[in-house]
């Protein structure tokens, strides 16, 4: 190993708002050492999510990020020292690496990857973003063949799998994006029935145009406005899935929506579900298996962002949350 410098982005303080540039600091540190059980990584791809945002507003399912710590992400790493018998130099695995170009992890809490080409739909696919869709869509939406499924932040990388599994399923597919070129996409390359512009100021009219017999599945990744949107247009047993709430993330969360809620849920005898990916994890073989069969037959489109850089992980986050992507976004290391 020729480097000995390990640059790291850190969290430098925790936004009260927006998060900008100015809440992350670079700084460079010696390489670590890899104690007894850990392995030293060779970090190649970051994945930037929605969550990486929640993170910083307090406890989730994982413990808070706080200002002057490394900034937590998932990463794609190549293992390049070893001190655990269950990983060997050369071994690609995914973990929580953070936001650095090594990272010095406990063996136990990375998963080792069987290696496909190309190396990033390990990170979009076949990792996180795949899997919520798949279980979070079957699992939980439960979806039959002929239902109409709604998914909002559908040209992200959780929703744009969701939408294409639908399909797959033989739904009727309404998805929910940031514009008109979005909305484009989504029906002329992924295959969507109908999509919906959430910016246009009128979507309740034009999601009822979209789906004009009502819901039986709404995916929900976004909560708030588009949430309160949803809910009345839900068919009596619908499903609502609740993976995530990325309206409410970045800045002081919405005092708007979702209004009538309990009431609605009781009067549609609605299911409102939520669920974390890793709930699932013991069955991964499954999804992938699924995952890559319908990838090689051209059935599933897999569309990736990757940003060049390190130094530019902030700023893909910003953009992220700001609806910069198509697909799975991730910065190269
Ligand atoms: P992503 O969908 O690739 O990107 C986020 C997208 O959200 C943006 O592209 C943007 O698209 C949209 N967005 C941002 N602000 C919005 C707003 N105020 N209203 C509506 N849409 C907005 O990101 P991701 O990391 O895959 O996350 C998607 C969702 O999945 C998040 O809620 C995340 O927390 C959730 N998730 C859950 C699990 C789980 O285990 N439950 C696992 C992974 C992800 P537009 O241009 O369309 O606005």
């Amino acid at each position: 190993m020729s480097a000995t410098i390990n640059r790291q982005i850190l969290l430098a303080e925790k936004p009260s708002g927006k998060l900008t540039p100015d809440h992350f600091r670079m700084v460079e540190g010696a390489i670590p050492e890899p104690k007894d059980g850990e392995v030293l990584l060779r970090v190649r791809y970051i994945s930037l999510d929605a969550a990486n945002r929640a993170w910083m507003q307090g406890a989730t399912y994982r413990s808070a990020v706080e200002a002057n710590s490394v900034m937590a992400g998932g990463g794609l790493a190549e293992v390049v020292a070893t001190k655990s018998p269950g990983l060997a130099v050369g071994d690609i695995v995914f973990g929580d690496t953070g936001w650095q170009d090594y990272a010095a992890v406990p063996a136990k809490h990375l998963t080792k990857l069987t290696q496909v080409e190309p190396m990033t739909h390990l990170l979009s696919v076949y990792g996180v973003a795949g899997l919520t869709a798949y279980f979070g869509l079957l699992e939980i939406g439960k979806p039959k063949a002929g239902d109409t499924i709604v998914v909002s932040a559908a040209a992200g990388s959780v929703g744009s799998i969701v939408g294409q599994i639908a399909k797959i399923k033989g739904c009727r597919v309404v998805g929910i994006a940031g514009g008109k070129q979005k909305c484009d996409w989504l029906t002329s390359e992924l295959g969507f029935d109908a999509a919906v512009d959430y910016k246009d100021g009128v979507l309740f009219k034009t999601l009822k145009a979209a789906a004009p017999d009502g819901i039986d599945v709404y995916f929900d990744n976004v909560g708030g406005d588009i949430l309160e949107a949803c809910l009345p247009q839900m068919k009596n047993y619908g499903r609502i899935v609740c993976c995530g709430a990325v309206s409410q993330y970045d800045g002081a969360p919405s005092p708007h929506g979702p209004r009538g809620l309990p009431g609605l849920i009781v009067v549609k005898r609605l299911v409102m579900q939520g669920f974390i990916v890793t709930d699932f994890m013991a069955r991964r073989d499954q999804a992938v298996a699924d995952l890559l069969s319908w990838v090689s037959s051209g059935r599933l489109k897999v569309q990736e962002d990757i940003i060049d850089g390190l130094e530019n992980t902030p700023r893909a986050l910003i953009g992220l949350l700001a609806g910069e992507n198509r697909g799975k976004r991730m910065v190269r290391v």
